[in-house]
């Protein structure tokens, strides 16, 4: 029997016969009830010990949520007043975010900003309803953040304050970079169209002024020769620009082919051994026993070299030009360093950084003594990088230069990759 019972049945019906009828069955019954009201004593206290536990878990959760909480969270009554803060201090207010209970939310608004936050808040306070509202602040340059206000019951309202700062000025970085990049590449396509539309005429310039200095009287002769050269540097200048301004615009592509390293080597050097000849400089090539067939643009690799070696006997006087070729890893990628050296004029080393730059000669009366329009250099390196690799040079004055190209065995996979047309070559062992 339970034990509460036989205490009620002795303080109450003490002396009476329970084993008479009709008590045993009553008290069966009672005693019945008494373990069931028991059990579910038990059932209720074992529920309410797991809510309370499930209450004090959600708690620390919740309490953990708004510390790694990223933004500020304010709480803001009927009267836009701010009852609560917490989570992350912001630099949106003038007010220390510790300080900010008991402050109109209103108020931090720029006079230009309080209208739009008005209507924000309007709208929060329909249910289910979040808005987003931006605030600046009276910085210089300002901080900006973005309020995001949701309804919480009888007019309140949540604001989550994040600061977006550092992401508008990322994203204005980034549209500004992109504005350049398509002002530059406007320029260029436009730079192209004009290379064609001058070029025309002056081919008639060319054309006509020789035709006429093969006739005209020796009085006036020289004076022909000199505006037929005039135009001949005029096209070169010419044809380096409207190069460059394709490359730039975009508009030149990679035609891959398995190059003969060895037979090509011969090739490039055959060009210019006329002109090394007329010098009396000495040519050669070598090409170390480790290089075979690479993978690369063959005509844009001997526009290249051509100009590396044509400039090299350009500027030397007397001596060697050499054309060495080897097998070269760079950043772990295979593929060929054609080194053209010379024992020529050299380079003060004050000029090597700015050598591959547009219009760049060491010496201005280079072009009046050697000829060049100081945009080769500046071509051969917008066309390294577009074959994935790169040129560089080393020089010591008075005593010769070396220029190098290393491009990549498997050119249509890093094709562009290379130096791009706004980045300074780097030098090349
Ligand atoms: P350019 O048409 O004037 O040769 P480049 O861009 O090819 O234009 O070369 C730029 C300048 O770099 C040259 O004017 C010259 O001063 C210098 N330069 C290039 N190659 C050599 C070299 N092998 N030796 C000495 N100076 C060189």
């Amino acid at each position: 029997m339970h034990a509460l019972l036989q205490r009620q049945l002795r303080r109450y019906l003490d002396g009476i016969d329970l084993t008479a009828a009709p008590w045993p069955a009553f008290l069966e019954a009672v005693d019945q009830s008494y373990l069931e009201a028991e059990i579910d004593r038990n059932l209720v206290e074992t529920a309410m010990e797991i809510s309370s536990h499930e209450l004090l878990q959600a708690n620390a959760e919740l309490r953990g949520l708004v510390q790694a909480f990223p933004d500020l969270i304010l709480h803001v009554d009927a009267d836009g007043r701010i009852t609560s803060c917490r989570g992350r201090a912001t630099r949106a207010f003038a007010v220390p975010t510790g300080g900010l209970v008991g402050h109109e939310l209103r108020t931090f608004f720029r006079a230009g900003e309080q209208a739009a936050f008005d209507d924000a808040m309007a709208a929060a306070r329909q249910p289910g309803a979040v808005v987003t509202v931006e605030h600046t602040s009276d910085d210089r340059p300002p901080n900006v953040h973005e309020m995001r206000l949701a309804a919480i019951g009888e007019g309140s309202v949540v604001a989550i304050v994040r600061d977006v700062t550092d992401a508008r000025r990322t994203e204005d970085l980034r549209l500004a970079k992109e504005g350049a990049e398509a002002a530059s590449r406007a320029k260029s396509a436009f730079l192209a169209n004009m290379s064609h539309e001058l070029r025309t005429p002056l081919n008639a310039i060319l054309g006509y002024s020789e035709m006429l200095a093969e006739e005209a009287p020796a009085d006036m002769r020289e004076d022909l020769q000199r505006i037929h050269r005039s135009g001949r540097h005029l096209l070169q200048v010419l044809n380096a620009m409207l190069d460059i301004a394709r490359i730039e615009a975009g508009m030149v592509r990679i035609e891959v082919d398995a190059v003969e390293v060895r037979a090509f080597a011969a090739e490039a050097i055959a060009a210019v051994r006329g002109a090394a000849a007329q010098k009396g400089l000495t040519l050669d090539v070598v090409v170390g026993p480790a290089v075979h067939v690479i993978q690369t643009d063959r005509v844009k690799l001997l526009q290249v070299l051509l100009n590396l070696l044509g400039n090299a006997v350009k500027f030397t006087e007397q001596g060697h030009v050499t054309l060495d070729v080897q097998a070269a890893d760079a950043d772990g990628q295979p593929g060929v360093t054609f080194a053209v050296r010379d024992s020529g004029i050299g380079i003060p080393d004050e000029m090597l950084a700015r050598l591959f730059q547009d219009f760049v000669q060491v010496d201005e009366s280079n072009t009046r003594r050697f000829g060049g329009t100081g945009l080769g250099l500046a071509l051969c390196r917008r066309l390294c990088g577009l074959l994935g690799g790169r040129v560089g040079v080393e020089s010591t004055l008075g005593s010769g230069s070396t220029f190098s190209v290393w491009v990549p065995c498997d050119g249509a996979a890093a094709a562009g990759r290379g130096d791009t047309p706004s980045v300074p070559a780097e030098r090349v062992a």
